[in-house]
């Protein structure tokens, strides 16, 4: 924490944190003006396989996402003014590949044909890989579709885990569907569920990903989130600490060419100074899942939220299980005129203002992700979490305290009267 006490860049300033749900929402009161950045499109709630941290609570339901509602969730960005020169959209929340290819080929030009003139779309998909084909690598390929693969390094660590319905592990098949990719020349990024397990095999899990062709690795931690009631990380956090040191150290000493997400994030804030976002009198800095319809999540029924994406469907008496309208009825924009929505708003802004009054890493982080604020904390409007500490704090602190070592030695090797 004494490198932590360091990196404060902007002033605390005291806040009222006052519940403010009544006030009135207006898309110009916004600068830079507000723009969609992410669209998540769940194509269907199925997954094919049951991986025992999944926090989708339909993951059941062979629901599908008709072409007539994705293309109104276009029409309703376009006629709000929300779609910008770029949007992305993810194919998420459900196992994307699960639906037939033609459904893409339709939904693309779909998308295309609504928001083409105004924005160039790139789409990403969010595999488990189990059902990659030579057909599907042919459609990803005429498409130019972003790929990440859900993986969580070498079989002892995955089918820990990521399992069938019937129980057996996917890494084999996993490692077929990146061979193929790998075969068809389609370059992707990995995802992985990191748990205490994989902590005392941090070697093994980084040589996994280099060996398998893998440049750029997101570690996302076994979070608590919806039905996943219990992170498995609580308890175990001297632990990480150590992980986080040793995944900087292979990098910082070239035995691995894997570009680990949080790291390189961490490095690019030190780097520069983090992009802010005016509303009325206040600013923050920049952070998409804590401003309004930044990101929009549309369920495969047309339901659409905004913030988090995990928050959309997850049971909430207080918060409609954070469904702020359905896009074949009614606007994104319309939906924040809506009591529900001054509600949420007005909670996730207390959250980033606790964070802001409280944290030394806000300059940093912008006010973290309001969905693990809720599920570890109960409370939208409260500030720091494991998830804070494991994605955010422990990567920063171990970042800038490299930095500072080797500006140091440098310093030395230059000025050898510094020599201790
Ligand atoms: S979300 Fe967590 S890390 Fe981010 S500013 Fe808030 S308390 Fe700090």
């Amino acid at each position: 924490m004494a490198v932590a006490s360091r990196v404060r860049w902007f002033p605390r300033r005291s806040s009222s944190v006052a519940d403010d749900a009544g006030v009135r929402f207006d898309p110009a009161d916004f600068d830079p003006a507000l723009r969609t950045r992410l669209l998540i499109l769940q194509a269907t709630p199925f997954c094919n396989i049951d991986c025992d941290y999944c926090y989708l609570p339909d993951r059941d339901s062979t629901a599908r996402m008709s072409i007539a509602t994705m293309r109104r969730a276009a029409e309703r960005l376009r006629d709000d003014g929300l779609a910008g020169p770029e949007l992305t959209v993810v194919w998420h929340a459900g196992e994307p590949l699960a639906m037939p290819r033609g459904f893409y080929d339709e939904a693309i030009a779909a998308l295309h044909e609504v928001l083409g003139a105004r924005c160039e779309v790139t789409h990403s998909i969010q595999t488990n890989a189990t059902l990659i084909d030579d057909a599907w690598c042919a459609s990803i390929k005429r498409h130019g579709i972003r790929i990440g693969i859900s993986v969580d390094g070498p079989a002892s660590l995955h089918d820990a885990h990521r399992r069938t319905r019937d129980g057996r592990g996917t890494h084999a098949r996993v490692l077929r569907g990146m061979a193929l990719l790998r075969e068809h020349g389609i370059p992707f990024h990995a995802i992985a569920v990191v748990t205490p397990a994989t902590f005392a095999q941090a070697d093994a899990f980084l040589d996994f990903f280099e060996l398998h062709g893998v440049r750029e690795l997101g570690c996302n931690y076994d979070e608590a989130e919806g039905p996943h009631e219990r992170s498995s990380l609580a308890g175990h956090e001297a632990e990480h600490a150590a992980f986080v040191e040793r995944l900087l150290e292979r990098c910082a000493d070239g035995s691995t060419s894997v570009r680990v997400r949080e790291l390189a994030f961490a490095r690019d804030a030190i780097a520069r100074q983090q992009p802010r976002q005016r509303w009325r009198e206040e600013h923050w800095p920049d952070n998409a899942q804590t401003l309004p319809f930044a990101l929009i999540t549309v369920a495969h029924n047309g339901d659409f939220g905004t913030y988090s994406p995990e928050l959309l469907g997850q049971p909430s008496p207080e918060y409609g299980n954070f469904v702020l309208g359905n896009v074949t009825t009614q606007g994104y924009l319309d939906s924040a005129r809506t009591e529900r929505f001054g509600r949420l708003w007005s909670a996730v802004r207390r959250g980033v203002q606790t964070c802001e009054r409280d944290c030394a890493y806000f300059g940093y982080c912008g006010g973290g992700a309001p969905a693990n604020k809720l599920y570890e904390n109960g409370d939208l409007a409260s500030g720091e979490t494991l998830y804070c500490r494991t994605m955010i704090q422990r990567p920063f602190d171990a970042v800038l305290a490299r930095l500072e070592r080797d500006q140091a030695a440098a310093r030395r090797a230059r000025e050898p009267e510094l020599q201790p």
